[in-house]
Parts: C-alpha cells; sequence; structure tokens
C-alpha cells in the first residue's frame, strides 16, 4: 500500500485500485469501482465513512459496513 491519505472514494480508486466494502458483522463484502457508484446511489468524492453508512448488507441485513481501498478484503487498519 503506498503512504497516500485515503479520504475518499475516490483516492481508493486512483491509489489502490478500488474500494471493498465490508460487513463487519457476517463479512461478506463487495468490491466497487467507479461505474457502480452512481447506481448506489453514492458519489465518488465521498468520505469512506460518509460511503459506509450507505450500505445495508445483503445477506444478513446488519447496517454495519465498513468501506476501505484494496481490491480485496484484507485487514485494513486506516491511514499511517
Ligand atoms: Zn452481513
Amino acid at each position: 500500500m503506498s503512504t497516500k491519505r485515503i479520504e475518499s472514494l475516490n483516492d481508493c480508486f486512483r491509489h489502490a485500485g478500488g474500494a471493498i466494502v465490508e460487513c463487519t458483522r457476517c463479512r461478506h463484502w463487495k468490491s466497487l469501482n467507479r461505474f457502480i457508484l452512481p447506481w448506489l446511489g453514492l458519489r465518488s468524492g465521498m468520505a469512506l465513512d460518509d460511503a459506509a453508512r450507505r450500505f445495508r448488507c445483503r445477506r444478513c441485513g446488519a447496517k454495519a459496513a465498513r468501506v476501505y481501498p484494496g481490491d480485496r478484503p484484507h485487514n485494513w487498519r486506516g491511514n499511517r
């Protein structure tokens, strides 16, 4: 991972090759790209936390998503 600070979805696409939305309860996940954002009612300039609040898990129904940079689920520890 680069040392760039990742604040928004756009930063994920630019610096990390994509973004992952993952349910913190059941670990169901989905990769996001800039083309599907409009279908989800999201904007690429949104902060990751704001985007995460928009998701409800399709599998378990929890509203407990987190959004982080990458193209596969992993244990993202945030900006350092
Ligand atoms: Zn879930």
